[in-house]
């Protein structure tokens, strides 16, 4: 909790991803007061991308018509690997030029006048909807952020859980012992199966050998490079066989591993989030449930699976709330 009369402060949040970057100014409860969203620079450094995460932030501040000088800080959630003291970053291995350590909490601070703190964004995603939303009712979840990769997040006891640094890495449970390439180079790994990126590799596979699909047609007339979210949803919607199958794949592959970490950890809740997660919605929340009972310990008795409350914004919420903590 902030300082008696810090409450009404405001605060920001930037989720920094692989294809965007989305910043929101939040109030001490949550509320989102103004939000923007632009690409994430493909090529350059680190440097570029603070940049452009400053800009994003200015952005949602004029859309909220706040002053960002005003804000009592700005957190931000960030792939690779974070240093919450000294707002470094390093091994982003998905943002342009990323492998060394870049004190991006500084850089932001300096061009913004304000004090910024970093976290890792699945955790401060997982953080959110347990503070705010999907998780409110439950003392111990497992956030599943199913986009790109598989991500996961672990509160326990109502506590975040780390590890050593590396906790909730759940896209690399396995499912298939010797089974389909991983991008971490591993193999059988959840996200192999289940990751939008590896789902695109396989579907491209079967498309240059001569499978059937819409899919590549339906991101072209999206104007995409890649199989996004939105392609994968519409072509299940025009039954296009090829995604199905692919999106069934997935879905028994998020079973199994989701499952298999409930058996270990037996949470309460599983929150159910991410860019495809949030896309296909609630029917395939219920579809990962039923494939997940075919492996839980107890059946019987499941832990409540539940879709994401806080949408698209979560990531960037959750990363305001990083001045909720006292400083570490
Ligand atoms: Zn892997």
């Amino acid at each position: 909790m902030g300082a008696a009369g810090a409450e009404a402060k405001l605060r920001g949040g930037i989720d920094l991803g692989g294809t965007k970057i989305q910043a929101a100014i939040v109030t001490a409860e949550g509320e989102v007061v103004g939000d923007s969203r632009r690409p994430t620079p493909s090529s350059g450094g680190p440097a570029d991308v603070a940049e452009q995460l400053a800009e994003a932030l200015r952005e949602a501040a004029a859309a909220g018509g706040v002053d960002p000088g005003t804000l009592e800080g700005i957190g931000v959630g960030s792939p690779g690997e974070t240093n919450e003291v000294t707002g470094e970053v390093s091994r982003a291995v998905n943002l342009p030029g990323w492998d060394d350590a870049f004190a991006l909490g500084p850089a932001l601070s300096e061009a913004l006048g304000v004090p910024v703190r970093v976290g890792n964004d699945v955790d401060v995603a997982t953080n959110a909807e347990f503070v705010l939303g999907a998780g409110r009712p439950y003392g111990s979840i497992l956030g599943v952020f199913w986009g790109t990769g598989v991500g996961g997040g672990l509160i326990l006891d109502g506590k975040p859980w780390h590890g050593r640094g590396a906790a909730g890495e759940i896209g690399h449970v396995v499912v298939e012992i010797g089974g389909a390439h991983c991008p971490c180079g591993r193999r059988g790994c959840m996200e192999a199966y289940a990751g939008r990126g590896p789902m695109e590799a396989k579907a491209r596979h079967e498309h240059a050998n001569g499978k059937k699909t819409q899919l590549f047609e339906i991101m072209e007339k999206k104007g995409r490079e890649r199989l996004s979210s939105s392609v994968w949803d519409r072509a299940l919607k025009q039954d296009d066989q090829l995604a199905k199958k692919l999106v069934d794949r997935a879905v028994k592959a998020l079973g199994a591993g989701v499952a298999s970490a409930v058996n270990l950890l037996d949470v309460e809740a599983v929150i159910i989030g991410g860019g495809l997660g949030l896309r296909l919605g609630q029917p395939y929340v219920e579809r990962i449930a039923a494939q997940m009972s075919k492996h839980l310990f107890l059946d019987k008795r499941p832990p409540a699976i539940v879709l994401a409350e806080l949408g698209d914004l979560g990531g960037a919420i959750g990363a305001s709330l990083l001045f909720d903590a006292a400083p570490r």
